[in-house]
């Protein structure tokens, strides 16, 4: 692989790394895109923390230089725009995608050696927009941002946002909204849906080269295996359980697991109609389109293991030359996903109990603390918090005799631990979040973002996101959970 090792100079003065590895792939994997000129692009927000991470230099932009990179107009020095070609199956259908409103302007590489897709969302048509208008919305491009970054906060594998800028454009959906777009920083955007598009066509050479460059760039530690197709789809299945672990351990639902929403480096992708849950409900579902709740929190690992079937179809013919055999291989390992997903949950559960020592009966114990804020119409995230606290929980919710059974098992578990139960409930407050995104507040934020041109509200939220484990006085009114939870619902934002 070639490293381009561009210096800082006057045509390149925030420090891009240019490469296009992606677009050295073979054609018909993408299209080549150009960003559509917009009339009067503007920067709502720029991620200056990220941006220093990715050793780009954002702080002698001019605001209307910085406009220009983020809507596409001035193109980083050594890009090469395209669109990515992909498929999916969308709530268990298939059909044919690609970028339709989504352009890689390449790859950039980090300080710390690092390849990262730099993406604009939202840029305009490609060749694959069939009947978009590739366009995005500023409030569904914000909603991204601020979960996105939430869930890099919560120490949560995801896509990172380094800016969102208006164009100056209205872009229609039920009403006319401010047109904008996102960059969207990735470890990559190859998809589970990438391999089915060239399996769908039956292009085995292909798929072959894909699954080489994806364990290059994401397992490259397998490149050697002698079985590296089957370890790299090993490998792939365990990062997606311990990502799903991880989103049910903050009660994150992502609303629209589709494979092509499912990406092979193992970061969470694509924020559209996504939301915390709030009351424990395993059936919890907010986004407006998913009546049948396909992708309610309580089914998220199974809709995982169903996506991670569909990624091992594609791989078949390089499991072995057998079809009969490659089938057994790939049964064998997807249906080591469950007993994967609860070996991370159940990790991740005793540590949110405190617990550091495993036990045979912490299934049990954390199953009967989740029965009861079901019953009972507990605040996930603020009852694991209270639990943290040095003193025990007090308030009306906390009197119940049903809690103060599990409470009483839940000491004598503590006090088998081989650490006193201060020093237990200080390791908890730093997996247990006092603050996540709430409803209400991102509702909130990309309200007064949208209506009134007022971006303090947005920041207030942001900053207190930053620190998702520190429950400072700020922070105390991020905590409250909305008062109706249950006619709350989010929108695609296509
Ligand atoms: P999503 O629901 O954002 O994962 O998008 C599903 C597919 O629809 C992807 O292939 C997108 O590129 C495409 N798409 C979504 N919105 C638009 C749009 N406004 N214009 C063109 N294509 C779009
Ligand atoms: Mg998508």
């Amino acid at each position: 692989m070639v490293t381009l090792n561009a210096a800082v100079t006057d045509q390149n003065p925030i420090g891009w790394r240019f490469d296009n590895t992606y677009s050295r792939l073979p054609e018909g994997l993408f299209a080549p895109a150009k960003p559509a000129k917009v009339e009067a692009p503007r920067v709502v927000i720029l991620n200056h923390r990220l941006a220093d991470e990715l050793g780009l230099d954002l702080g002698g932009l001019s605001p209307e230089a910085a406009a220009a990179l983020f809507a596409g107009q001035d193109l980083p020095s050594g890009s090469q725009p395209i669109a990515q070609a992909y498929a999916g199956h969308q709530y268990g259908g298939f059909t044919m995608l690609g970028d339709g409103r989504a352009i890689l302007l390449g790859e950039h590489r980090t300080p710390s050696g690092d390849l990262v897709d730099i993406q604009l969302k939202g840029a305009g048509r490609t060749q694959y927009s069939r009947r978009g208008d590739g366009r995005a919305a500023l409030g569904p491009m914000l909603r991204e941002y601020i979960i996105s970054e939430a869930m890099f906060a919560l120490g949560i594998p995801t896509t990172r946002s380094l800016a969102v800028v208006t164009t100056g454009e209205a872009v229609f959906r039920e009403s006319r909204l401010q047109g904008a777009i996102l960059t969207r920083v990735a470890a990559s955007h190859i998809r589970v849906g990438t391999f089915e598009y060239l399996s769908a066509k039956q292009d085995e050479s292909n798929l072959r080269v894909l699954a080489d460059y994806t364990i290059d760039r994401h397992y490259a530690e397998l490149a050697d295996s002698p079985n590296k197709y089957l370890e790299f789809f090993r490998a792939a299945m365990d990062r997606q359980a311990a990502l799903i672990a991880r989103w049910q351990l903050v009660g994150f639902i992502h609303g629209v697991m589709n494979t092509d929403n499912m990406a092979i480096s193992g970061e969470t992708i694509d924020y559209g109609p996504c939301a915390f849950m709030n009351v424990y409900r395993p059936e919890t579902v907010f986004s407006s389109i998913d009546h049948g709740g396909r992708y309610a929190y309580g089914n998220q690992p199974a809709i995982a293991q169903w996506n991670l079937a569909r990624f091992a179809e594609t791989l078949l013919p390089l499991f072995a030359p057998e079809q009969e055999q490659a089938i057994a291989m790939a049964t064998e390992v997807l249906g080591q996903f469950p007993a994967r997903f609860e070996h991370y949950w159940l990790t991740g559960m005793r540590a949110k109990l405190g617990l550091l020592s495993a036990e045979a009966g912490d299934l049990e114990l954390v199953q009967s603390l989740l029965n009861w804020m079901q019953k009972s119409g507990a605040d996930f995230t603020n009852t694991f918090r209270d639990l943290s606290a040095d003193e025990s929980p007090t308030g009306d919710r906390y009197a119940d005799a049903d809690f103060l059974a599990w409470y009483a098992q839940w000491q004598l578990r503590l006090s088998r631990e081989s650490r006193p139960s201060t020093a237990a409930h200080a390791a908890m407050r730093s997996v247990n979040p006092a603050v996540i995104p709430r409803n209400h507040r991102v509702e909130e934020a990309l309200a007064a973002a949208e209506r009134n041109d007022n971006l303090s509200v947005l920041h207030r939220l942001l900053a207190t996101l930053a620190t998702p484990y520190e429950a400072g006085a700020d922070a105390a009114a991020y905590r409250e959970p909305p008062l109706d939870d249950g006619s709350y619902q989010t929108f695609c934002g296509t």
